[in-house]
């Protein structure tokens, strides 16, 4: 009897830290926590997190996905809303309390402290300069925390080198939590040669699960034949992770949603990979992943830990009688 191949051998380096952080965390513990508290259906406005696996499991328990309050039903006005973890303009809420609806703020506490730092630099009589991708529902909400025209929008070092400021004197900076740190540390750099009296945000505005997903990358890509990164493409941290990742020097980085989405017959001579997940991104696609190659390949898991993370941000005061088993986010995370 001919013996089958054997499977070729696999090094999976696998990034510690990876995936959820505690704003995306909480964020889905508040829809999943409010559906038990109340029943469905309960409102989010804009995906939760950027993850499509993500918003189906929460539909599939009861959530409705919504873009804009009017989209409510008159006769729902008392079913919760909830708003995603990316934060909201100031109009939202207003929205909200104008129309008696009553909704549960999801906003990451690390965007609402940038969204206070950026009005403290508007009180200070500042101009406000948001480092940031123009569309992206954080940078949406953080300029919505101020009156038209207060904000101007820094996407790349072009425009940190042609903006023109009314007064050069009075300027502040903030920035979107999920940047790539070395970006925007060139932006800031072009920005400060050109304004030196440009005041800085009082504490960082990159995350520390930006930072630390980054950095973790960064050590782990060294040699690796590929890259995966889980995560959406509408996923800014994600997205950036990539980047990260062949810039340090992986021969090929991918992101991929799920293990279906992995080109099998181009990454066949692989002897390496390394392995991560944008903040977003649940650990059962992780799960997945490693499962996929394993059935092609003789694998062995090396945890790369750049990090220990121990954050974690509390639900709101109305959700916290409401008991958050492990059974409810096996979802996401999975039984393992
Ligand atoms: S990536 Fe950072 S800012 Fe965004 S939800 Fe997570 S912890 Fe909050």
């Amino acid at each position: 009897m001919p013996q089958p191949s054997p499977k070729p051998p696999l090094t999976i380096r696998l990034c510690q830290p990876r995936g959820f952080c505690a704003g995306v965390n909480r964020a889905i513990q508040i829809v999943v926590l409010a559906l038990k508290k109340y029943g469905a259906p309960v409102y989010v406005r804009h995906e939760i997190v950027h993850n499509r696996y993500v918003v189906e499991g929460l539909q599939k328990l009861g959530a409705v996905f919504i873009e804009e309050l009017h989209e409510i039903p008159d006769d729902h006005h008392h079913c919760p809303v909830v708003f995603s973890a990316h934060g909201v303009p100031k109009s939202v809420p207003a929205d909200a309390v104008a129309r008696n609806l009553f909704y549960l703020d999801a906003t990451c506490p690390l965007v609402s402290k940038v969204h206070k730092q950026a009005m403290r630099h508007q009180r200070l009589g500042r101009h406000v300069l948001l480092i940031g991708h123009a569309g992206h529902p954080e940078v949406i909400g953080t300029m919505g925390q101020l009156p038209e025209g207060a904000v101007t929008l820094i996407e790349t070092e072009a425009d940190a080198k042609t903006f023109v400021p009314d007064d050069p004197a009075t300027l502040g900076f903030v920035t979107q939590t999920t940047l790539s740190v070395e970006d925007t540390a060139g932006i800031i750099r072009v920005l400060q040669e050109r304004f030196p009296e440009m005041q800085a945000a009082a504490a960082e505005s990159i995350c520390y699960a930006t930072t630390n997903r980054q950095e973790a990358v960064k050590e782990t890509a060294v040699g690796a034949d590929l890259f995966l990164v889980v995560g959406a493409p509408n996923s800014s941290n994600s997205r950036r992770l990539v980047e990260v990742a062949e810039r340090a020097g992986a021969a090929r980085s991918l992101l991929v949603q799920r293990a279906a989405e992995i080109p099998w017959d181009e990454i066949g001579g692989i002897s390496v990979l390394g392995l991560s997940a944008g903040a977003s991104a649940p650990e059962i696609i992780v799960d997945e992943i490693i499962d996929a190659f394993r059935e092609r390949f003789d694998v062995s898991v090396d945890l790369a830990v750049t990090a220990t993370e121990t954050e974690e941000f509390p639900v709101m005061r109305a959700l916290r009688d409401v008991e958050l088993t492990a059974a409810d986010m096996a979802f996401v995370n999975g039984t393992r």
